[in-house]
C-alpha cells in the first residue's frame, strides 16, 4: 500500500523539499566529521602509545640482557668450574666475596649457584637463600638464547616479588650446573613508572597474559589495553591499561556535543521552515480565497497588501484587479438598468403626463368658473399638487435618462453665486445666512447647468436641514491639484444609517421628500467627472465636498 501523504499545497511542498535537502548535507557533514574526528583522535593516541610502549619494553630487553651479560662473566669464571666440579657444597671466599660484590648492585636481590635440577647448592648472600615452594615449579619458564628466564614471582608473605635469570655453566660442552641473578622484580618493572598517568593509563608487565605487573612490582588488575608492545620476551608483553576513569569520556561528550548540535539545528530549521512556510500560506491563502470569491461573483474580498516583495505586488494586483472588475461590472449593470430604467420612465412619464394635463385643463376650466370661495381653495390645492406630481415625474425622467453634459470651462464662483441669488429668499424665510468664499479665480471643466444643479440640490438639503435658521457656507478651492467645493451646513446632521442609504433612490426621511435629489446630484457629479463625499455629525451639522479636475492651465498657479 502506497503511503498516502497529507495534500500540501505548493509553498509548503516547495519548503519542505528545501528543508529535506538541506537536512540531509547537514546529517551526512555530521556524520562524516565525526567519524573522521573519532578516527583521527585514535590513530594518533594509539600510534602515541604505542611507541612509548616500544621504547620502555626495549629497555625492559637491555635491562635483562644487561644481567645475561653478567651471568656470562660469572660461568666463565675458573672459580665457578671449580665450585660445580668439586662437587663440595662449600663455596670457596674467594668466590663468594665476588659475587656478594656483584649483590651489592641494588636492584639484585641474590646470586644462586644452581645444581642441574635446579635446586640452589649455594646462595650468596646466604641470608637471601630461597626455599623452594611449589610455586616455584608453575612460574612461567622462558629460554631465548640459552638463558633462561624464570618468573616473574609476585610479591607474597612480605617477600617481594623477583625474577630469575639464569646461564648454565659448561665444561668442555657438558652443562655442569647453573649461575642465576635473582633480581628485585620492581627494578624492571619500574622502567614502566613514565608511562603511568595515575587514574587515566597503567603500564602492566604482562607474560603470556597470565601474570600482570604494576610498575611498582605488585600484582596487577586485568583492564582494557590501550596500547601494546611486541613481545621483547617470548610471552613477554608491556600493556598500557584505561585507568579508572574513562578515557573516550571527553571524545564522547564532543560526540554528543555535535549530535546535540546537529539536532538543535535540525529542529531549528525545522521551525524555520515551518514557520516561513505558514507565513507563506499566509499570504497566499487569502489571494486563492479572493480569486474563489471573485470566480463566485463576489467582489467584496480584499488582501493584505503588505506582503514581502513579488507577493506584496501579488496582492496589489490582485486588488486592483478586483476594484476593475468590480467597476467594469457595476458600469455594465449600471448602464443596462439605466437603460430598462430610462425607457420605462420615459414610457410611465408619457402615459401619465398625457391624462395630467387633460385633468389640469379640466381643471383650470372648472376653476374659472366657480364662485364659491371655499371650492376656489380646493380646486387651488388639487392643482398645486398635480405640479408636484408632474415636477417628481421630471425629475425621475432626468435621473433615468440624464442629459450628457455639455462641457465648458466655468468659474465656480459665479455658479455659486447665481445659486445663492436663487435660494436667498428661501434661506431668509428660515433666518439662514449664506457666505461664499474661497477662490474667486476657481475654473473647472464641466457642464455649467449640471453644476448649478448638483449646487443648488445640496443647497436645498442643507435648508431642509436647519429647521431653526443657521448658516450655509459655500467654499472652493485648490486642493492637492484638484478643485474643491464645498457645501457646509450646521443643521441637524445625519447619522451612520442615514448615510449609508443617501444615493439609494426614493431613500428620503421627509415626508414630502421623493429621495431623487442625492441619486441625481451624484449622478452629475460622476458624469462631470468628479466624486463626491458626504460628512456628518448629528446634531452638528453636514459637510458635502465635491472635487473636479482642475481646467487646464489652472494647475501652474
Ligand atoms: P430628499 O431631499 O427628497 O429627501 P435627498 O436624496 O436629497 O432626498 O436626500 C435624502 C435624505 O438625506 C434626506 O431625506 C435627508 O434625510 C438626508 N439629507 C440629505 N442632505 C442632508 C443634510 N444636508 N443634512 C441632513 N440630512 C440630509
Ligand atoms: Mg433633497
Amino acid at each position: 500500500m502506497w503511503l498516502r501523504l497529507p495534500q500540501l499545497n505548493l509553498a509548503r511542498r516547495y519548503l519542505w523539499g528545501a528543508l529535506v535537502a538541506a537536512l540531509i548535507p547537514l546529517v551526512l557533514i555530521s556524520v562524516a566529521y565525526d567519524r573522521y574526528s573519532v578516527n583521527l583522535l585514535q590513530t594518533l593516541v594509539t600510534n602515541r602509545l604505542s611507541s612509548n610502549v616500544e621504547a620502555v619494553a626495549a629497555r625492559m630487553s637491555s635491562y635483562i640482557s644487561a644481567h645475561d651479560t653478567r651471568l656470562e662473566n660469572i660461568a666463565d669464571l675458573r672459580d665457578t668450574t671449580l665450585f660445580f666440579e668439586s662437587q663440595d657444597p662449600r663455596i670457596a671466599d674467594q668466590l663468594y666475596d665476588l659475587l656478594l660484590l656483584e649483590v651489592e648492585s641494588p636492584d639484585i636481590y641474590a646470586i644462586e649457584l644452581q645444581g642441574l635440577d635446579g635446586t640452589a647448592l649455594a646462595t650468596v648472600p646466604t641470608s637471601r637463600a630461597l626455599t623452594r615452594s611449589a610455586e616455584f615449579s608453575t612460574l612461567p619458564f622462558v629460554e631465548v638464547d640459552g638463558t633462561d628466564i624464570i618468573g616473574p614471582a609476585l610479591p607474597s608473605n612480605g617477600r617481594p616479588g623477583w625474577i630469575l635469570i639464569r646461564r648454565p655453566v659448561s665444561r668442555q660442552q657438558e652443562v655442569i650446573g647453573y649461575v642465576a641473578i635473582r633480581s628485585r622484580l620492581a627494578s624492571i618493572t619500574e622502567l614502566a613508572g613514565g608511562l603511568e598517568e595515575p587514574g587515566v593509563l597503567l603500564p602492566q608487565l604482562t607474560v603470556f597474559d597470565r601474570i600482570r605487573v604494576t610498575p611498582v612490582g605488585t600484582e596487577a588488575s586485568e583492564g582494557v589495553v590501550l596500547a601494546q608492545s611486541t613481545q621483547f620476551i617470548p610471552g613477554w608483553r608491556l600493556n598500557l591499561v584505561e585507568g579508572g576513569s574513562d578515557l573516550d569520556e571527553p571524545r564522547r561528550r564532543i560526540r554528543y556535543l555535535i549530535l546535540l548540535l546537529a539536532i538543535v539545528s535540525a529542529v531549528g530549521l525545522f521551525f524555520l521552515f515551518f514557520k516561513m512556510s505558514q507565513r507563506l500560506s499566509g499570504y497566499l491563502t487569502p489571494l486563492n480565497t479572493g480569486a474563489q470569491a471573485i470566480a463566485s461573483g463576489d467582489f467584496s474580498v480584499t488582501v493584505n497588501e503588505d506582503g514581502p516583495g513579488e507577493l506584496g505586488a501579488l496582492a496589489r494586483s490582485y486588488n486592483r484587479m478586483r476594484e476593475h472588475l468590480e467597476k467594469l461590472i457595476a458600469s455594465r449593470v449600471d448602464s443596462e438598468r439605466r437603460a430598462t430604467l430610462g425607457d420605462m420612465a420615459a414610457g410611465i412619464a408619457h402615459e401619465i403626463r398625457n391624462p395630467l394635463t387633460t385633468v389640469a385643463a379640466t381643471l383650470h376650466g372648472l376653476s374659472r368658473g366657480e364662485k364659491d370661495a371655499e371650492r376656489q381653495d380646493m380646486y387651488q390645492i388639487v392643482g398645486s399638487e398635480l405640479d408636484r406630481v408632474e415636477e417628481t415625474i421630471t425629475e425621475f425622467v432626468n435621473f433615468a435618462k440624464p442629459r450628457a453634459p455639455e462641457i465648458e470651462e466655468v468659474l465656480v464662483r459665479d455658479v455659486l453665486k447665481s445659486v445663492k441669488t436663487l435660494i436667498s429668499a428661501s434661506a431668509h424665510e428660515h433666518a439662514i445666512t449664506i457666505s461664499v468664499s474661497g477662490d474667486s479665480t476657481l475654473r473647472i471643466n464641466v457642464d455649467a447647468a449640471q453644476l448649478r444643479q448638483i449646487i443648488l440640490n445640496l443647497s436645498l438639503n442643507a435648508i431642509q436641514a436647519m429647521t431653526d435658521g443657521g448658516q450655509l457656507r459655500f467654499r472652493c478651492y485648490q486642493d492637492e491639484g484638484q478643485a474643491k467645493l464645498v457645501v457646509a451646513d450646521n443643521g441637524h446632521g445625519m447619522d451612520a444609517s442615514v448615510l449609508g442609504k443617501l444615493f439609494r433612490p426614493f431613500f428620503t426621511t421627509r415626508s414630502g421628500g421623493t429621495g431623487l435629489g442625492l441619486p441625481i446630484t451624484n449622478q452629475l457629479v460622476e458624469a462631470n467627472g468628479g466624486k463626491l463625499h458626504v460628512a456628518s455629525v448629528p446634531g452638528e451639522g453636514t459637510t458635502v465636498s465635491i472635487h473636479f479636475p482642475l481646467a487646464a492651465g489652472m494647475r501652474e498657479t
